[in-house]
């Protein structure tokens, strides 16, 4: 029911991802119109403009620079033809002014069609700019009285002439005596006409976008809604508990990095449900085995008075011994992984931490036949939590004693290394499978392969190991060939 309220609300709250698309592609899309409107309809005419002048500019710069040549009236030719201009060319002796170039190729054209006085005005603003000048006559400024237009073919000052507006761009040179000057003329189109076309075009554009971002806001969705949806129906089986759950078909690299992850995730969730389950058999197992032994024992040296020996009574507190074992390991194990558990850390000696385990093992030694070999150069010291360290190296011999071989040998070697001390503990015992290597460490895994004293163990033990030696922040590993024993080591850093 909680659930269920749950989903409800995200649907609420939450737009579906074609919705989302939709409206970042619209986002989009008004963007892209709203600065093609920019530059179509607000700096579209000063654009223009700018381009105009530009051309006007550099066309009185070739000019200038051939101002004496012979070749400068072809040249303003081939300029006022190219760029649709007219221009005029003075040179200016004693205050006389004499046309050298005058071409006049636009009808539009103003400096043609302007009285001498104007074009003495248009001279004087040049003089006043530092010897250049930009004239732009707007469309209603030829009703005006500045310019003396009662030259123009036909028309009538007062009215409006139907002239494009016209920019003017006068040049002054001094060259020794002689002073020249360079005028050329543009007229401007109106732009209006182009702005009713480009507008119908926008709103055509705008239309087409807006469908077109719907249909791939629609396209896009569903090829990664698709995918999605599909992890999310084998996610709900997995939710279900069904480990055979296999996620794919994604069609991009993300989608399958995420599949194979989850894939990744399943296996090892199987596998911990598997192991799990192995241990509740485990534990079942070794909870059972001494309970019984513990009961019938029991039961034996109550019926049988002459059963009341002390071997008897030993077996009965070793395996009450094995029972408190296994259920302190159990709690010690989820203590650490929930991190309620803290490190004591202290500078000790830990080859003389190793030689108190070793004592440990007397009673198996004297009896049993058993040999732990030791061999330290020299006592090491280090910061650890001692008891913790203690559990290690305790663990380590334990499970040595218990998959050894036939020769009931262990070996425990320590070295040091660059301010590094390694402890290794070696039997001789069949051995760990390959691929079993890895998974030693997993809490709740046993070998399949049977040793001699294989019952002993819960499958706990080498993962509180890796606990502590991870948060000691310490190396540690196997190395083991079937048939030729293991060796299990960790190293920890050297207090001088
Ligand atoms: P257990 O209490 O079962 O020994 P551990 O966590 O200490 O649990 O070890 C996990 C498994 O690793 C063991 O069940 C065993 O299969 C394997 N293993 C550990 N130490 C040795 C060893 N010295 N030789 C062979 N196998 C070992």
């Amino acid at each position: 029911m909680r659930d269920f309220n749950a989903k409800k609300k995200i649907k609420k709250s939450k737009m579906s991802m074609r919705t989302k698309l939709f409206a970042y592609l619209a986002l989009f899309v008004v963007f892209t119109l709203l600065v093609m409107w920019l530059f179509q309809f607000v700096f579209l005419k000063d654009f223009y403009e700018a381009i105009m002048i530009n051309d006007l500019k550099k066309g009185a710069k070739v000019l200038s620079e051939n101002i004496e040549s012979s070749e400068l009236t072809h040249l303003a030719e081939r300029i006022a033809q190219d760029k649709n201009l007219c221009v005029l060319v003075f040179s200016i002796s004693d205050k006389r002014a004499t046309r050298m170039v005058s071409v006049d190729m636009s009808k539009d054209c103003m400096i043609h069609r302007i009285s001498g006085e104007d074009l003495a005005k248009l001279y004087e603003e040049a003089l006043k700019g530092g010897g250049d000048h930009i004239e732009h006559i707007k469309r209603d400024a030829f009703r005006n009285l500045f310019y003396d237009v009662t030259d123009f073919k036909g028309d009538v000052p007062g009215r409006d002439l139907g002239m494009p507006e016209s920019t003017v761009y006068v040049k002054i040179l001094n060259d020794s005596d002689m002073e020249y000057v360079v005028m050329l003329n543009t007229a401007i189109s109106p732009v209006s006409a182009t702005v009713d076309t480009l507008f119908v075009q926008i709103c055509l554009i705008s239309i087409i976008l807006t469908v077109f971002a719907g249909a791939l806001a629609f396209v896009i969705a569903k090829r990664i809604s698709g995918p999605i949806s599909k992890i999310n129906e084998s996610a709900k089986m997995l939710a279900k508990g069904n480990y055979a759950v296999a996620f794919e078909g994604a069609g991009f690299s993300e989608m399958d990095e995420l599949n194979s992850t989850l894939n990744y995730a399943v296996s090892e969730l199987s596998k911990t449900d598997r192991l799990q389950k192995e241990l509740i058999s485990n534990i079942s197992h070794d909870l059972r085995t001494p309970l019984t032994l513990i009961s019938g024992y029991a039961e034996v040296m109550r019926d049988i008075p002459s059963e009341n020996t002390p071997d008897n009574l030993q077996i009965i507190i070793d395996e009450s011994s094995r029972l408190t074992s296994l259920v302190n390991d159990l709690l010690d194990l989820s203590k650490i992984q929930s991190g309620a558990t803290q490190m004591n850390y202290e500078r000790f000696d830990l080859t003389a931490l190793i030689r108190e385990v070793m004592e440990r093992y007397t009673r198996l030694t004297e009896k049993d036949g058993y040999t732990i070999e030791f061999d330290a150069a020299e006592n090491v010291h280090v910061t650890a939590d001692r008891t913790r360290m203690l559990q290690v190296v305790y663990n380590y011999v334990n499970n040595a004693i218990n998959y050894t071989g036939e020769d009931k040998c262990v070996r425990i070697s320590q070295s040091v290394k660059n301010d590094t001390v390694r402890i290794s503990v070696s039997d001789s015992g069949e051995g760990i499978p390959e691929n079993e290597l890895p998974n030693i460490w997993d809490r709740y895994y046993r070998s399949e392969a049977s040793h001699k004293r294989a019952s002993v163990g819960s499958g706990i033990g080498l993962s509180i190991v890796k606990e502590i030696l991870m948060l000691h922040g310490a190396s540690f590993g196997v190395e083991s060939r079937m048939g030729n024993g293991s060796t299990f080591w960790f190293e920890l850093k050297v207090e001088k």
